[in-house]
């Protein structure tokens, strides 16, 4: 065994020794890593390259137990279970690792310690939803079977007597009927609701094109500066596609039937191709905004503070002069979407543990090893390369270069999200976390989850192959969130059996009718909440 070995393995036991070592082994690799670079006795984008690949074998090596197993530790799950245990949401919450995995469903909590590594969706996505209330996570993501309840039945251990974010109301019926529909829909036509292979055949192009532009951007000789601008918009278009199509499918696991599928295709696009975190992307959208979607206090993509944010989206909100201009400052702003993502990663999931009011559940070794693995090899390909093994664009050039690559798939990710919630047609839900600390259920929402949906996501340009393609089928963007694990190539032949099922329920179904009255609906919102005493429900005149 190597000494980073019997360090790693000595320290694995106790959980406390492992930040140390971590720290230690990350410390002196970079010292040494550092003296070669400065000595010029490697080349830079070598030793970055490297760093990658050995951060990543030795999250393998964990993962596989080379360096030792860690202890299990058995819950107490029986006692709790003779005393009908009654629990608050912090205790429930103290329970969020692969050791002890408690999950609160239906107002019942369920310990699912050993149910952790045989869950059929999984060990990523049951790890990322313990610890929490997870009603709705649990329910949009088994539509279509009642195997899960069943299962599930057998770990209860007591009941949930308080409440750290909202819950829905109960599912009148609309959301069992809608799933009824989807479902006979896919029985008809013979479909796989995950067919992964519609997605490879239309990303590849993308992915192909993101590559020869990036040679025509940073490393090509004797090319004018205008094309190299050209090819670098172009590149970061290419980058925005399958972050919208691959990634964002294997995020909500509806792109093949295994953890392998979604796990290699998400962090491949999303991790390694563009340095940023599928662990992160997943806290924030899967189990913060997909839940509590346009709910201020609980939804990641808004607000957090009542006041002192740029953006003023809920009338809630404490008012501002600046946020009259709001509509003119913020889209210009959206572009740094793209960079902000790569540092938030580090600074507050993988720091603080939170993702703004989303708690984060402990972070293994493995995927901080991860983290920095595909850190270092997206500015080894993204930087290293260009600049020191090409050597073509240099300094400023390369920095406009970079940025404008950047920006532009900032922007492209950007007003796809907005159009589909920040707008005149949704609708706005506000949780008072003040009400918190009493430890009292905070709120009910008067609607169900499944009708929530409905009213805060605006699809548009329906019938467009175009805009299906361009936005990765966010123009279908109430489908999404009330089926999010069926692949987004289904999306238009599934939403007509939605809006049916919708208009038996009196749910208003909105559809406008292009990407660009999409943009203007989102635009009327920002003005009209830039307005002091302005209400939200301004409608499209
Ligand atoms: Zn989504």
């Amino acid at each position: 065994m190597t000494a980073a070995g019997a360090v790693l393995r000595a320290s694995r036991p106790n959980g406390r020794g492992v930040w140390l070592d971590r720290r230690a082994a990350f410390a002196a690799a970079t010292a040494v890593a550092a003296a070669a670079a400065v000595t010029r006795a490697v080349p830079l984008w070598a030793i970055t390259g490297v760093w990658a690949l050995a951060a990543e074998a030795v999250a393998w090596g964990l993962d596989a137990g080379l360096f030792g197993r860690v202890k299990q530790v058995r819950s107490p799950r029986e006692a709790f279970v003779k005393a009908d245990g009654v629990f608050t949401w912090e205790q429930v919450a103290a329970h969020n690792t692969a050791e002890s995995a408690w999950i609160a469903i239906h107002g019942n909590v369920y310990d699912v310690t050993a149910f952790v590594d045989s869950h059929p969706g999984g060990r990523e996505l049951l790890l990322l939803s313990i610890g929490r209330e997870a009603t709705d996570l649990f329910v949009s993501y088994h539509p279509f079977t009642a195997k899960p309840a069943a299962v599930l039945a057998k770990y209860k251990i007591g009941t949930l007597a308080t409440l750290e974010h909202p819950v829905y109301k109960a599912d009148s019926g609309f959301y069992k009927e809608a799933a009824a529909a989807v479902a006979a829909h896919f029985e008809a036509t013979g479909k796989d609701a995950k067919n992964p292979y519609t997605g490879l055949v239309r990303m590849a192009p993308a992915y192909a094109l993101a590559l020869v532009f990036f040679y025509l951007a940073f490393c090509a000789d004797g090319l004018h500066a205008a094309a190299r601008f050209a090819a670098a918009i172009a590149f970061g278009v290419c980058q925005g596609l399958p972050l919208t199509g691959w990634m964002h499918d294997a995020s909500h696991a509806s792109i093949g039937h295994s953890e392998a599928w979604w796990w290699t295709v998400g962090r491949a696009s999303l991790d390694w191709f563009s340095g940023s975190s599928m662990l992160s992307w997943r806290n924030q959208h899967v189990i913060g905004h997909h839940v509590y979607t346009n709910v201020m206090g609980a939804d990641p993509d808004l607000p957090v503070a009542l006041s002192g944010d740029p953006r003023r989206l809920l009338p809630q909100q404490v008012w501002a002069s600046m946020y009259k201009y709001q509509h003119i400052y913020l889209p210009p702003l959206y572009g740094i979407l793209g960079l902000k993502s790569r540092v938030q990663d580090i600074a507050e999931v993988f720091s603080k543990h939170t993702n703004g009011p989303i708690r984060v559940n402990p972070i293994s070794t493995q995927d901080y090893l991860r983290q920095a693995a595909t850190k270092l090899f997206w500015l080894t390909w993204r930087v290293a390369l260009p600049l020191y093994a090409a050597g073509i664009v240099r300094g400023g050039l390369f920095a406009a270069l970079f940025f404008v690559a950047e920006f532009t798939t900032g922007y492209w990710l950007a007003f796809n999200f907005q159009v589909s919630h920040v707008s005149t047609e949704a609708d706005f839900l506000f949780a008072d976390q003040t009400k918190r600390a009493s430890k009292e259920c905070p709120a009910v929402f008067e609607d169900e989850w499944a009708a929530a949906q409905v009213r805060t996501s605006i699809d548009y340009a329906h019938g467009s192959p175009l805009a299906a393609y361009l936005s990765g089928c966010l123009n279908y963007q109430v489908v999404h969130h009330l089926f999010p694990t069926v692949s987004q190539y289904h999306y238009p032949a599934v939403a007509p059996v939605v809006i049916e099922v919708c208009k038996r329920h009196g749910l208003e179904y909105k559809v406008l009718p292009s990407f660009g009255a999409a943009i203007g609906a989102h635009v009327r919102h920002l003005k009209a909440m830039g307005v002091a005493g302005q209400p939200a429900e301004l409608k499209l005149e």
